[in-house]
């Protein structure tokens, strides 16, 4: 009686994304990519736009390739912008009813309008710096193309 053949398997090395699929870019020191990132810009190169409209981020950068759209930050932008918003939305009311004076239908005139007009301006540049954050920490999604499937579409 023969003992079975001893089954092995190759070593396998993963690695965060396959280097054949990404393209390369390069990315700046964390100051310059946050900064790019804050002005919502590409965080690689900063000479495009990172966004297709208002809240969309693009597929690739124009003008060095890099695969922003890859980049999963998805939820955490406007969760950032939510938490900022309100704070300074709660500091302004405790400031404006610091005396107790401020009346009901002030601080909803006032404050609901500003709770709309910083969430819509805060949001572009919190997903910005969240977009610089990621591809710096090398945050990007594996794959490109038809058989993709967590497609980039954003
Ligand atoms: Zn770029």
């Amino acid at each position: 009686m023969t003992a079975p053949p001893k089954l092995t398997l190759p070593a396998q090395r993963w690695s965060r994304r396959p280097p054949s699929r990404v393209p390369t870019f390069t990315m700046p020191g964390w100051g310059r990519a946050l900064a790019r990132g804050a002005a919502m810009r590409c965080p690689a190169c900063g000479q495009a736009s990172a966004f297709a409209n208002w809240f969309v981020i693009r597929a690739r950068c124009p003008h060095c390739d890099a695969p922003l759209g890859l980049v999963p930050c998805d939820t955490l932008p406007p969760y950032l912008t939510i938490v900022i918003g309100l704070a300074i939305i709660g500091a302004g009311l405790l400031i404006a009813d610091r005396d107790g004076g401020l009346r009901y239908t002030t601080s909803l005139i006032v404050f609901i309008p500003l709770a709309i007009v910083l969430q819509l301006s805060l949001q572009r540049p919190i997903k910005g710096i969240v977009l610089a954050m990621m591809m710096k920490l090398d945050l990007i999604r594996s794959g490109i193309g038809p058989d993709d499937p967590n497609p980039a579409v954003r």
